[in-house]
């Protein structure tokens, strides 16, 4: 009957159009519910990530090439290659919270363009050359320190007497340094006068700790302590940042 047959019509109607409610609800639920964790952090993650971001952030493996730098006492392995093997690992660090990361050197190379008496000059005006023009933000150089007495050890910090920023840089690294690595020896930041610290920017020589000490040796060249080196200097930069508002 025709009253009948539009009144099942109109019922097949609604039916239908729950039935495709139902669908596209039940289609929101599950793809809706993905794509937050399609982006993969959490927001502290995230956060935390994006601690640097937005900075440029020179990284200089201290000699290379021609230059071996310090000798380990025990492996005879160079500081060069200890140093590049650190500033990689800091590079990473680095860019998992967000910077961008200029490394004055990423093989085993010097910088010079003129050879004689003005190599070494010309190797380190190089480096800073390379964060000049990447429009650096600050610079990290990172060595291993030696000493004719095998007992001297622990990290220690560098700086340019007259930078407050350079200063405050340094003073961080350091406590980041002491607390995460927690060295025999705790030192304190300090004034020197390299030249590698001349760029107008917050700048820093790292002296990892001593190659020329057989206990503080074993530990910088075994990659477990390299990596929690690099973890510490990345956390003082993080805070560094944060306290001077850079990112
Ligand atoms: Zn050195």
């Amino acid at each position: 009957m025709p009253y009948l047959n539009s009144g099942s019509r109109r019922r097949k109607c609604i039916l239908s159009v729950l039935v495709l409610i139902s669908v596209c609800f039940a289609a929101l639920l599950v793809f809706g519910k993905e794509a937050p964790e399609g982006n993969g952090a959490a927001p502290e993650i995230q956060k935390a990530e994006g601690k640097l971001h937005g900075l440029t952030i020179a990284v200089d493996a201290g000699h290379g090439g021609y230059d071996g730098g310090a000798r380990a006492k025990v492996s005879g392995i160079w500081e060069k290659e200890i140093n590049l093997s650190v500033a990689l690992l800091l590079k990473s660090s680095l860019e998992d919270m967000g910077a961008e990361v200029v490394m004055t050197r990423d093989s085993d190379e010097d910088l010079a363009t003129v050879s004689g008496s003005g190599k070494k000059r010309s190797d380190l005006s190089s480096r800073l050359k390379i964060a000049d023009e990447a429009g650096a933000a600050m610079f990290l150089s990172i060595h291993m320190n030696e000493y004719r007495s095998a007992k001297e050890s622990g990290p220690q910090v560098f700086f340019r007497a007259g930078s407050e920023s350079s200063m405050l840089l340094a003073q961080l690294l350091q406590e980041a340094l002491v607390n995460n690595l927690e060295p025999e020896r705790v030192r304190v930041a300090m004034a020197g006068d390299y030249y590698v610290l001349g760029l107008g920017i917050p700048s820093v020589l790292i002296e990892c700790g001593f190659i020329s000490n057989p206990r503080e040796e074993a530990l910088l060249i075994s990659p477990e302590y390299q990596r929690r080196l690099a973890a510490a200097v990345a956390d003082g930069v993080a805070e560094f940042a944060k306290k001077q508002a850079l990112s």
